[in-house]
């Protein structure tokens, strides 16, 4: 789970990371009153969406009068942000974040994240911040650094030494940067989050430390038992199939390609894309309906996969185990029912009560496309897209 620049500054905060003082605004005439009581003379105007690239897409503008955040609350808020992030359509900026103009001498990068090889925290840290770290770690690999830590050691001071040392921070600044890098990592762990990364960190010309910039991904399994990491969610800013999914605990997760999947497992689901892949086109989904696939959970899927007219085709690939494929049938034939389908299915079953599952299809008078191994079961799919084209 992501959440806003200003929420993850909240958390910081809390966690004794320093960060500009700051107000939230929703409308321009908060934003005008936040500008106000924050005071300037500087402000900085803040686009809040769940991704980065925000300064380059035109998202974070630089205040010199309440007169100026004014003007750019007007032209951020609402405008479709466009940022490498996004996607091509972009992002509707809803929010605003209002924050105090920092003296800025230079911006440094560092993020914690789970690293599963060496099943460690790491942080990746660099001398080069503000910028797209992903251009970084390509034309200047030498200037990212790595720190491995034991999370049953958790961050010693040699190693946050280690950071501010590989990064170039001036030895005026060391304990600072020491004490950031301590308190983001165990706000890291205390959150159950899966990244933080500030970039940038700043350094300005007094030597102070401050993170300007808040990125925070949350392990969703965790989720839990952080309700006052769920209680910042934002629905506008996540995939609308995706959100309707999750009502239904279907396992969904949008894509670009026109073959809609209903498959049951989560490993099933992944083969099967690929073999869709295999024979030349591309999923639109993975969606996995779980174990306990109900006709009503099968129906809330088609709607679901429907509702993106992008799809030209679905595949059904089910595995009879604990759900029969009789049981599976019926739950096709209702939701084929009830969507009133109109692009090409094909459906494959395996396993209990295939053969009936099987003949309840065919006697259902729906053109439904049986298959009966993956790879037929693909060029099939693929072939009705083809010829739909
Ligand atoms: P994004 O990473 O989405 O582009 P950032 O919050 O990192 O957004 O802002 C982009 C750039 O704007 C930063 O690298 C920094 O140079 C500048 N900036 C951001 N916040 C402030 C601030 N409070 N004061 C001064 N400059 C800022
Ligand atoms: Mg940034």
């Amino acid at each position: 789970m992501k959440i806003h620049e200003y929420q993850g500054k909240e958390i910081l905060r809390q966690f004794g990371v320093p960060v500009p003082r700051g107000i939230a605004a929703f409308t321009v005439q908060e934003a005008v009153e936040a500008a106000q009581k924050l005071g300037g003379p500087v402000w900085v105007v803040k686009a809040q969406i769940h991704a980065g690239g925000r300064g380059k897409g035109g998202g974070v503008k630089v205040a010199k009068s309440i007169e100026d955040v004014k003007r750019l609350a007007g032209e951020i808020l609402g405008m479709q942000l466009k940022t490498h992030q996004t996607g091509p359509e972009g992002q509707k900026v809803r929010r605003l974040y209002i924050e105090d103009g920092a003296d800025i001498q230079k911006e440094y990068y560092v993020s914690v994240v789970t690293d599963r090889e060496s099943q460690k925290i790491a942080f990746i840290a660099s001398s080069e911040g503000g910028m797209n770290i992903e251009e970084v770690a390509h034309s200047h690999p030498e200037k990212i650094i790595k720190v491995f830590v034991d999370p049953l050691i958790g961050l010693t001071d040699a190693q946050a030494k280690q950071i501010s040392d590989g990064i170039g921070m001036p030895g005026n600044s060391t304990a600072q940067a020491m004490d950031v890098f301590q308190k983001l990592y165990k706000c890291y762990m205390d959150t159950d989050a899966s990244l933080v990364e500030i970039n940038p960190l700043n350094r300005d010309s007094k030597g102070n430390v401050m993170a300007l910039d808040a990125k925070f991904n949350f392990d969703a399994n965790a989720l839990y038992r952080r309700p006052e990491i769920v209680a910042y969610r934002d629905l506008d800013e996540e995939d609308a199939a995706e959100v309707e999914a999750s009502k239904f605990d279907l396992a969904y997760i949008s894509l670009d390609g026109n073959i809609g999947c209903l498959v049951n497992g989560a490993g099933l689901a992944m083969s099967t894309m690929d073999t869709i892949k295999l024979f030349g086109a591309e999923p639109a989904n993975f969606l996995d309906v779980g174990g306990g696939a109900t006709p009503e959970k099968v129906t809330e899927a088609f709607k679901i996969m429907l509702k993106n007219d992008k799809v030209k085709a679905i595949l059904v690939n089910i595995f009879g185990g604990i759900m029969k494929c009789d049981t599976i049938a019926t739950g096709i034939i209702s939701a084929c029912r009830a969507v009133n389908l109109s692009v090409p299915l094909v459906v494959r079953m395996k396993g209990t009560n295939e053969e009936m599952g099987r003949k309840m299809l065919a006697e259902s008078g729906l053109p439904i496309i049986s298959a009966d191994t993956m790879a037929d079961a693909a060029q099939k799919v693929v072939a009705a897209v083809k010829a739909a084209a």
